[in-house]
C-alpha cells in the first residue's frame, strides 16, 4: 500500500502531522504538501509560473513541500514527481469543517479530488471546529475509517470520501453515518475597511450558517454527534433539468 498524503493548510500543521503520525505502518508514505496555507483555493492548479518542491529538513523527515496549491501538491506528484501510482490520497486532516457548499471552496476536498481524478481512491478529512481541539481523536477516526476502508481490500472503483469529524475526546467511538452534502445560507457579507492610502479594501465574510441542515446532510450529523462521511463525485450536470433545457434552448437552433 502506497499512501500520498497532503493537505491545504499547509505542511507545517498539526492536522498533517497528525494524519501522517496515525497512518504509521499502514503502507509506505509520501507527503507532499502546501509551503503555505492554501485553504479556501479550490481546485486551482499554478499555471503562471514554475513549481518547486522543497525537502522540509531533518526535523520533519520524508516531508516535502511544494510553494503551490493543493492540488498542484498531487498534480506535481502524481504527473512524475514520485515515479509511481499510489494506492490511496489522503488529504488533511483541516482545521475547520468542510461540509454542504464547503466542498466547492475547500483545498482539502480539491486535493483529494485530484487523486481522484486520476482515478485513485481518495479521502479529505476535516475537524469540525477550528483550533485543533482533539486532533489526535480525529487522527484515529482518520485511521479507523482507512482501516476499514481498505479491508478486506480496496473496492474496485475510485471513490472520494469526505470526512467530517467532531472536535470530541471519544471521536472514534462515536457513529459513522453515511451523509449527502448540506447546504449553507449565502456567506456573511464582505468586510470593508479603508488601507493606509485611504483605498477601499474587502475581506472575504465568513461562511454562511448551515440551511439545510436535516436528516441525513453532514451537518446533521455532526451536529447530532456522529462521524459524517461523504461519497463525492465530481460531476456538475444538471442531469434531471437536460430535458427542459433541450427543449428550451435545442430547437430553433
Ligand atoms: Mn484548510
Amino acid at each position: 500500500m502506497r499512501i500520498l498524503i497532503t493537505n491545504d493548510d499547509g505542511y507545517l500543521a498539526p492536522g498533517l502531522a497528525a494524519l501522517v503520525a496515525a497512518m504509521q505502518g499502514r503502507g509506505q508514505i509520501e507527503v507532499i504538501a502546501p509551503e503555505q496555507n492554501a485553504s479556501g483555493t479550490s481546485n486551482a492548479l499554478t499555471l503562471s509560473r514554475p513549481l518547486q518542491v522543497f525537502s522540509a529538513g531533518a526535523a520533519h523527515p520524508g516531508l516535502r513541500f511544494v510553494n503551490g496549491t493543493p492540488s498542484d501538491c498531487v498534480h506535481v506528484a502524481l504527473t512524475g514527481l514520485l515515479g509511481y501510482r499510489p494506492d490511496l490520497v489522503l488529504s488533511g486532516i483541516n482545521q475547520g469543517a468542510n461540509m454542504g457548499d464547503d466542498t466547492l471552496y475547500s483545498g482539502t476536498v480539491a486535493a483529494a479530488m485530484e487523486g481522484f481524478l486520476f482515478g485513485i481512491p481518495a479521502i479529505a478529512f476535516s475537524q469540525v471546529h477550528k483550533g485543533w481541539v482533539e486532533l489526535d481523536a480525529a487522527a484515529r477516526v482518520a485511521r479507523a475509517v482507512v482501516d476499514q476502508v481498505l479491508a478486506p481490500g480496496l473496492p474496485t472503483l475510485p471513490f472520494l470520501l469526505n470526512v467530517n469529524i467532531p472536535n470530541r475526546a471519544d471521536a472514534e467511538a462515536l457513529p459513522r453515518r453515511i451523509t449527502h452534502l448540506g447546504r449553507r445560507h449565502a456567506s456573511e457579507p464582505v468586510i470593508q475597511q479603508t488601507n493606509p492610502r485611504g483605498e477601499p479594501i474587502y475581506w472575504i465574510g465568513p461562511a454562511g450558517d448551515a440551511r439545510e441542515a436535516g436528516a441525513g446532510t453532514d451537518f446533521h450529523a455532526t451536529a447530532n454527534g456522529c462521524v459524517s462521511i461523504t461519497p463525492l463525485q465530481v460531476d456538475l450536470t444538471d442531469h434531471a433539468r437536460l430535458p427542459d433545457w433541450r427543449a428550451r434552448l435545442e430547437s430553433g437552433a
